[in-house]
Order: structure tokens, then sequence, then C-alpha cells
């Protein structure tokens, strides 16, 4: 998981960070890369398609 990302908006690296929100009526913990200037957080893929169960699987697989 090298994979760097940059604010669209502030051009500086993202910064994993650790969020809790509720999604469908689960609360979920996860680290998600976020604007340590503005404070954007970009959810991915996975995630807006309601698959994190499966995303956080392949992360513990490793
Ligand atoms: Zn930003």
């Amino acid at each position: 998981m090298a994979r760097k990302l940059k604010c669209a908006r502030c051009g500086v690296d993202l910064e994993m960070k650790k969020i809790d929100f509720k999604y469908f009526e689960v609360e979920i913990a996860k680290e998600i890369p976020c604007c340590p200037s503005c404070g954007q957080y970009f959810i991915d893929q996975e995630l807006a398609e309601g698959r994190m169960r499966a995303a956080e699987m392949e992360l513990e697989d490793k």
C-alpha cells in the first residue's frame, strides 16, 4: 500500500487517518486518506459501493 494521493484542491499529500463513520447503520472505523490542510477525505470505490467488508478482509489477509 504505497499509493500516494494528493488533495486536488491544496496539492498536498494526503495522510492516513482513522475515521469513524456510519454507513447504512453500520459503524465503521477505517483508515482513509485525509487532507491535512482542508480536512477533505477520500472514500475509495469499495467503500462508496458498500463493499467495505470485502476490502477489510483483504487487508487482514496481508
Ligand atoms: Zn486539501
